[in-house]
């Protein structure tokens, strides 16, 4: 049981901040967080133990309440969204301005929403990699095993819920085992404050993560013009792999290249909404308010749009601006996904507060007929999986590219380590696996099957990551048709125009609705101990692509019939 409570910080806006004991020296903190204005909802575990010694008081929090509270926040973000970005999803579907596709993918992620707050499917497959950043207060005391105990947390969580492992330990430079738990996490603690311990918990996928990166530029960059043209290439680079729209995040400057890529993590869990807007000389950081709308507008005009062509790329842009050394000048660009993963949470005198997420997604839902979903994404045209893979392709031949495709039979699913596996045997003079001749293959893998379903959460994966494999499976008869998201390198369409390939994209993201309402049947063919990048069969029912590089080597992101993009692939 939970009872509400605003639970918020009294933290004030930043300024010099004297020590500890009175006489240390004043200094700028570069990142003074404002005011908390985070709904917290209080979790039924006991509050902190006041102590009083050395006539202060201090709290003492046990090891299992940092447990608890991890547990719970781990389960909670699985689950639930913030009000915020649902808000924003149904902001897409009422919009006349946005397009018939991201209209269909923000409708499909209220849905998925949905889905996952009924609290069995996660909302994405990849459940992530768990991260915890906290700040304890001086007068907060522990065992001191804070780190420990709240692995202890993670642990559990990923074990009692339907979510996936996706942890691998490097056992030598080239040999890996999943861990089995999805640990480790990274866990990083801090001393700030007096009397509270604040901790923020993100679930951070793989494809999201991949998604953050870091130039080392100079103050030639520090213009209008050189700094717009700048982000203009970056964000476009970007691409859909990660499940747009996106949160976008800037960041300009930083004490060092480490600095500079933290401050975009959190800044893109809204973690530093609160910082000022204006600079000072002391040297703090502060949030570029025209910058982020200047950006904002850019992406709407790259016509990526969310996933599939249109103006809603990015939800939102923040734009963070740090003090830097003369002789460099570092620019980090990270997202968060369509999973936007991340509570933050507060232990005080008073008790254990956690952010309070959405329980109800479905009332941003839109009256969603068949009929309507057709209309918002275009055409949509039923493609049977039976037969030869003759058949399948002589079924998406002559479909331009673009179009819409509802799947109907069976698909192989395989990625990374099953890729790699293969190659091996194709490189040892072995023949390509039937599996990978006769089916569609799917990059994807799975969270864990709940009591009761066909499958557990089960999104795609980035489908880049396996571009260095298609030009030799293809050769050999295998990859013929593809599934998952994101684009793919020019070698890609060329491969499917030299061997009659076809490359099929769906939307990221919505993985529980995947599961609930499209598969209907999942059984290991190969390699069960890769966990979850085993090779799965599985049956799909009305599952949703799109047409993207078809059997003349046509791709949808650069081709002319496609929206304007003239896409930088990252593998
Ligand atoms: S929504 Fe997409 S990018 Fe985000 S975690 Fe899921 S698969 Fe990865």
């Amino acid at each position: 049981m939970t009872q509400q409570s605003s639970g918020q910080s009294s933290r004030q806006p930043g300024g010099e901040r004297s020590g500890p004991a009175g006489g240390a020296p004043a200094y700028t903190p570069i990142l003074q967080r404002g005011a908390d204005t985070t709904s917290y909802r209080r979790l039924d575990l006991p509050a902190p133990e006041v102590r009083e010694a050395l006539g202060r008081r201090f709290l003492e929090v046990p090891g299992e309440t940092l447990a608890a509270l991890a547990d719970t926040a781990f389960a909670d973000i699985s689950h639930y969204l913030r009000t915020s970005h649902l808000e924003q999803l149904r902001r897409i579907v009422d919009d006349p301005e946005a397009s018939g596709n991201d209209r269909y993918v923000a409708t499909d992620l209220l849905r998925n929403a949905a889905v996952s707050a009924g609290g069995v499917l996660p909302m994405c497959q990849d459940t992530g990699t768990a991260i915890v950043m906290g700040r304890r207060g001086r007068h907060v005391l522990t065992d001191g095993d804070d780190a420990a105990w709240l692995t202890d947390g993670i642990r559990s969580a990923y074990r009692r819920l339907n979510l996936r492992y996706s942890q691998l330990a490097p056992l030598t430079m080239y040999d890996e085992r999943n861990t089995g738990d999805n640990l480790p996490a990274q866990i990083d603690l801090m001393a700030e404050g007096d009397d509270a311990y604040e901790l923020l918990f993100v679930a951070k996928g793989g494809g999201s993560a991949n998604k953050s990166f870091l130039f080392q530029e100079t103050k030639a960059l520090l213009n209008e013009a050189s700094l717009m043209a700048f982000l203009r290439e970056k964000i476009a680079s970007l691409g859909t792999a990660a499940c747009p729209p996106y949160h976008l995040v800037v960041v300009v400057g930083g004490t060092s290249a480490e600095a500079t890529l933290k401050t975009a993590k959190l800044a893109s869990t809204k973690y530093l909404d609160s910082l000022p807007t204006t600079g000072s000389e002391g040297g703090r950081g502060f949030r570029d308010l025209a910058l982020e709308e200047q950006v904002h507008q850019l992406t709407r005009e790259l016509g990526i749009g969310a996933q599939f062509g249109g103006k809603y790329f990015c939800h939102d842009v923040r734009v963070v601006r740090l003090p830097r050394h003369g002789g460099s000048c570092p620019v980090a660009i990270a997202v968060s996904c369509s999973a936007d993963r991340q509570a933050v949470a507060r232990i005080t005198a008073e008790g254990v507060f956690l952010e309070d997420l959405e329980r109800d997604p479905a009332r941003f839902l839109p009256d969603v007929t068949e009929e309507s979903l057709a209309e918002a994404g275009s055409e949509v045209v039923a493609v049977d999986l039976a037969g030869s893979m003759d058949d399948i392709r002589g079924r998406l031949s002559g479909l331009p590219v673009g179009t819409r495709v509802s799947l109907t039979g069976d698909l192989v699913v395989a990625r990374d380590q099953a890729h790699a596996e293969i190659k091996k045997r194709l490189d040892a003079g072995e023949e390509m696996p039937d599996y990978l001749r006769d089916s569609p293959v799917y990059y994807a893998g799975p969270a864990k099957t709940p009591d009761g379903f066909a499958s557990g959460s089960f999104g795609p994966t980035t489908a880049g990551r396996m571009d260095t494999y298609v030009e030799q499976f293809q050769a050999a008869g295998g990859s013929l048709v593809m599934l998952a998201k994101g684009n793919r390198s020019a070698a890609v369409a060329r491969s499917c125009g030299e061997h009659g390939g076809f490359y099929l994209g769906t939307i990221g993201g919505p993985a529980a609705r995947l599961a609930q309402d499209c598969i209907t049947h999942v059984e290991v063919l190969e390699y069960e101990e890769l966990g979850m990048e085993a090779v799965w069969r599985v049956r799909v029912e009305d599952f949703p692509a799109f047409v993207v590089i078809d059997d003349q080597g046509r791709d949808f992101f650069t081709d002319d019939s496609g929206p304007v993009l003239q896409i930088t692939r990252r593998p």
